[in-house]
């Protein structure tokens, strides 16, 4: 495993719309491995393939630790509630912001095998799901805060 660089806030890459992964190959899951460690070593409980990179959707997150979870194509398909709390992002380092997200969200998605699952999250979990798949759209969290801060 490796651990991959970050791109930050004014990197064009972050602002492009990833393409699906049509075949997942040995790469994908090598990725797949590098964006956990990454994501551990940055102590973050998500990471999108843009922010290393690769304009690919590919998400992964770890809201509770030990428990990865890895989304390849994934969509959104119900959300409902709403929550408003603070977010923040690997790829914005230093600053936090206020955004309202639903309280629960259900993904659709690919695991590594190819297969395809569903999952439900709510509060900081449905947060992650918003917070990530955005990123597979060139979207930050900063478009859509209702107020920045420094978070030192
Ligand atoms: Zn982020």
């Amino acid at each position: 495993m490796a651990k991959l660089k970050i791109v930050k806030i004014g990197d064009e890459t972050l602002r492009k719309t990833c393409r699906p992964v049509d075949v997942i190959t040995p790469r994908i899951l090598q990725l797949l491995d590098d964006m956990v460690e990454t994501m551990r070593a940055a102590d973050g409980v998500g990471l999108a393939a843009p922010q290393v990179g690769i304009l690919r959707r590919i998400v992964v997150i770890e809201t509770e630790p030990g428990n990865v979870i890895e989304l390849i194509n994934p969509k959104i398909i119900a959300r409902a509630g709403e929550q408003t709390g603070t977010e923040g992002c690997l790829s914005v380092p230093g600053k936090c912001g206020t955004v309202t997200r639903p309280m629960h969200v259900t993904v659709r998605a690919l695991n590594r095998h190819g297969e395809e699952f569903e999952m439900s999250g709510s509060e900081l979990l449905a947060r992650a799901f918003c917070h990530e798949l955005d990123h597979l759209d060139g979207k930050l969290y900063v478009d859509v805060a209702d107020e920045m801060f420094d978070n030192n």
